[in-house]
C-alpha cells in the first residue's frame, strides 16, 4: 500500500502502553487524530489520544471498530492477533508478514539466517524432552532454552549451562515449541532502529549500546562505543533485513557483538525501548519516523549532535525520580502515567544529552534503584 495519509486523518494504534503513547504524541504533533485499542481504562496512549476503545487486543469486533474509525492502523507490540488483523490488511501498510516472522522466534531466526543471510546464534527447534536432550549434544553448552512466542524481559527463558540445568529442565519440561540457542561470547549488546518509506528508501538511527539488568533494559548509550568497521557491519545488516522484509514502520534490531563479530538476537516490529533517546537527541524521533513511514511521508537523514543516555525507570524508581525532578533541569523526564507501580514495570525514563549530563545520570542511577 502506498497511499499517502495526510493530517487530519486518523491513526489507529493497537495497544495503549508507553510505545503507543509516544507514537500518539508524535502523530498528534503532526496533526493526525489518534485512536487506541487497549483493555485498560485511561491507558498511557489513551491519555493522549482522541479516543480509546476499551477492549482486549484480540476482540475482533473492537478491532473492526478501530479499523472503521481509522484511516491507517498500526500496533505497538508483536503479539497481536494476526488472523483478526488480516481482515484489515488494506489499512495496515506494515502488512502481516512482518508480524508473522517476528512473533515467533523460530520463524524469526530462520528468516534472519536464511533470507537476510545475517548471522544468528546457532539454534535448534525443540518440542519435547527427548528432542531437548539431542539438541544439547548438537548445540554444545552453555545455551539458552527459549519459548518461541510470548516471552519478554526474560520470561520463557531457561539457562542451560551444565548437565544439572539439563536435568532440572527435563524434570519439569515446558510445553509448546521452544528453541535451544547457543550462548554467544558477546562483549556488548547493541540495537539499531531502522525504517523504510513507501519508495523503499531506508533510514536508520544511530546505534545504541544497551545494558540489561535481570533481562530488562536498564540503559542505552548513544552512539555505541564500537569500531567504525562494526558500525558499518551493523548498518549493513539493518539495511539487508529492512529490504528483505519490505519494511514499513520502524523495526528495532537487537544485536550481540564481540570485537569482530555481530549476531542478530531479535527483531521488534515497532519502535523500541532502546530508541527512546531519539525523542530528544536526533532531528526526527523513532516515533515520528514510524508515523511518517506508515502514512507514506518521506523521512530525512537522521542526525545526532551530541551523545545521549537513556535510563529506564522501573517500579518505584519513578517515584524517586519524581522527587528529585526539581534538582535536575538537565533531565528529559518521561512519566508514562501508569496507574499502578509494580516491581520491574517500565514506569518512565530519563534521557540526558552531552558527556557531563551522561556522567551525572550514571551517578544518579547508582545511588537510586528499585526497592
Ligand atoms: P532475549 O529475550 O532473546 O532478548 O534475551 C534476553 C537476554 O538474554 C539478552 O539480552 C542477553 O543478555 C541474553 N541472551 C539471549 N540470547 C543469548 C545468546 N544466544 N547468547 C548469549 N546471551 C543471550
Amino acid at each position: 500500500m502506498t497511499n499517502l495519509i495526510l493530517p487530519p486523518a486518523t491513526i489507529g494504534i493497537i495497544g495503549g502502553g508507553q510505545l503507543g503513547q509516544m507514537m500518539a504524541l508524535s502523530a498528534k504533533m503532526m496533526g493526525y487524530k489518534v485512536g487506541v485499542l487497549d483493555p485498560t481504562v485511561a491507558s498511557p496512549a489513551g491519555q493522549v489520544s482522541d479516543f480509546q476503545i476499551i477492549a482486549e487486543y484480540d476482540d475482533a469486533k473492537a478491532l473492526a471498530e478501530l479499523s472503521q474509525r481509522s484511516d491507517v492502523l498500526t500496533y505497538e507490540f508483536e503479539n497481536v492477533d494476526i488472523d483478526a488483523l488480516s481482515e484489515h490488511k488494506d489499512r495496515l501498510p506494515q502488512g502481516t508478514r512482518l508480524l508473522e516472522i517476528t512473533s515467533n522466534r523460530l520463524r524469526e531466526k530462520t528468516f534472519i539466517q536464511d533470507s537476510a543471510k545475517v548471522p544468528v546464534a546457532k539454534f535448534i527447534a525443540v518440542h519435547d524432552a527427548q528432542e531437548f536432550k539431542m539438541a544439547v549434544v548438537k548445540i554444545e553448552l552453555p545455551a539458552i532454552l527459549k519459548t518461541v512466542s510470548g516471552g519478554y524481559d526474560g520470561h520463557g527463558q531457561w539457562h542451560v549451562d551444565n548437565q544439572a540445568d539439563v536435568d532440572e529442565i527435563i524434570n519439569d519440561f515446558p510445553t509448546g515449541t521452544l528453541i535451544l540457542e547457543q550462548k554467544v561470547p558477546f562483549k556488548k549488546e547493541l540495537s539499531i532502529m531502522v525504517t523504510r518509506d513507501a519508495q523503499s528508501h531506508v533510514t536508520m538511527w544511530p546505534i545504541s549500546e544497551n545494558v540489561h539488568v535481570n533481562h530488562i533494559l536498564k540503559t542505552s548509550l548513544v552512539p555505541a562505543n564500537i569500531s567504525v568497521a562494526l558500525t558499518k557491519k551493523t548498518q549493513q545488516i539493518a539495511t539487508e533485513i529492512a529490504n528483505e522484509l519490505d519494511l514499513r514502520g520502524v523495526l528495532g534490531i537487537e544485536l550481540f557483538v564481540s570485537d569482530n563479530n555481530v549476531w542478530v538476537n531479535e527483531l521488534a516490529p515497532r519502535p523500541h525501548n532502546s530508541g527512546h533517546y531519539t525523542i530528544e537527541a536526533t532531528n526526527v524521533s523513532q516515533f515520528e519516523g514510524h508515523i511518517r513511514s506508515i502514512t507514506g511521508l518521506t523521512i530525512p537523514e537522521i542526525k545526532i549532535e551530541k551523545p545521549a543516555l537513556m535510563l529506564n525507570l522501573l517500579g518505584d524508581e519513578i517515584q524517586q525520580a519524581r522527587n528529585d525532578l526539581v534538582n535536575h533541569s538537565e533531565w528529559h523526564f518521561h512519566d508514562y502515567g501508569k496507574a499502578t507501580i509494580k516491581r520491574n514495570r517500565k514506569m518512565g525514563h530519563i534521557t540526558v544529552i552531552g558527556e557531563d549530563n551522561i556522567k551525572k545520570l550514571y551517578e544518579w542511577s547508582q545511588t537510586h534503584g528499585q526497592h
